[in-house]
């Protein structure tokens, strides 16, 4: 469905727990989320109500985010679910990976078609410190799962951070020279209050491809939801990408609505207006539903505004689904 600036709204991308197994200090407090409820989360009928509602209006892409997404019970029957619904493309995933050895074939089985994975070092005692207590093994084992089920292609996001983990901008862009994935640096965005306490810490992509010596660009884009450029080593297998939200605005084409596991829809990443979907959800028939995604979707800002002194959002990335 088309917006008012012409972009096709057709992704959504749905956080189905803000919980999570790790406690990423720019993303999560130490002390883990506030219990909201069992009875607000949403349940597995109410998603894919939802997916249907969405794809009558010409949505096709759906992402199941969290939080750990892994960590919400029987979320492969969810996938399950959604791969079933016609006229959506199989599903795919955003997770850090931990749970992934158990749980990768099961998932490919119920019809996800791949799964990016987040991965901020390389390092064990850095890694554990920046997850608060993840162990680099579990990770690893989870890429490893992830590839042989099939979930291809692999991708790894890269949150990077400077003075936490640019010093090992070049062993992850090295990893495409052996393996075909697909390594993706992100810009930290401010987003949450444990974003808040890094500041700026934000480095730019342009600066880690003026790093990269020998890498040339990959011209065009490789279709889709894809908001990443992307470089490659000649004759490598495998491709470093930069998801650059603050240094260079993608928001023009921007294709997603974001759904809480709460039920909230936001149409932007960076606004704190949320629209709670779950009065609709009471109701028998689907037109309140379908008026509030509509709504969303003929709403939805034209851009963001966090360079130009906006507040940044109040729920933390792990509540929005990022
Ligand atoms: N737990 C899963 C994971 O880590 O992949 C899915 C949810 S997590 C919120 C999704 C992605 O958002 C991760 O790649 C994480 O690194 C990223 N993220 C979290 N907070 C961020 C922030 N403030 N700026 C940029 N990316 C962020
Ligand atoms: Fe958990 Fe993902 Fe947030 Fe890390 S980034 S705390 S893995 S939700």
């Amino acid at each position: 469905m088309l917006d008012t600036f012409g972009r096709n709204i057709d992704y959504l991308r749905i956080s189905v727990t803000d919980r999570c197994n790790l406690r990423c200090r720019y993303c999560m407090p130490e002390e883990g989320v506030e219990d909201i409820g069992h009875g607000n989360i949403l349940g597995f009928e109410e998603i894919e109500r939802i997916v249907r509602a969405a794809v009558s209006l010409g949505f096709r892409k759906f992402r199941l985010t969290g939080g750990e997404p892994l960590v919400r019970r029987n979320i492969v029957s969810l996938v399950e679910r959604i791969a079933a619904v016609r006229g959506a493309d199989a599903p795919v995933m955003t997770s850090n990976g931990v749970l992934l050895s158990r749980m990768a074939a099961d998932l490919k089985a119920a019809g996800l078609c791949r799964v990016n994975i987040s991965l901020d070092s390389l390092r064990a005692e850095r890694y554990r410190r920046i997850t608060r207590g993840g162990v680099l093994a579990d990770a690893l084992a989870g890429i490893r799962a992830a590839e042989a089920a099939g979930l291809l292609p692999i991708r790894l996001n890269v949150v990077a951070i400077r003075g936490f983990n640019d010093d090992e901008v070049l062993d992850f862009a090295r990893l495409t020279l052996e393996h075909p994935w697909d390594v993706r640096f992100i810009e930290l965005m401010p987003v949450g209050e444990g974003a808040a306490g890094f500041g700026l810490a934000y480095i730019a992509g342009h600066e880690i491809e003026a790093a990269l010596d020998g890498f040339v660009p990959v011209s065009g884009k490789p279709g889709g939801a894809e908001v990443a450029r992307y470089c490659r080593y000649p004759g490598a297998p495998g491709r470093v990408g930069f998801i650059s939200p603050l240094s260079s605005h993608f928001c023009g084409d921007c294709n997603k609505l974001r759904l809480t596991a709460d039920g909230r829809l936001k149409t932007c990443l960076h606004s704190n207006r949320e629209m709670d979907l779950r009065p609709a959800l009471r109701a028998q028939e689907d037109a309140p539903l379908l008026a509030l995604l509509r709504e969303a979707v003929l709403s939805k800002e034209a851009r963001h505004r966090i360079n130009e002194g906006e507040a940044p959002v109040r729920r933390g990335m792990n509540r929005i689904g990022g």
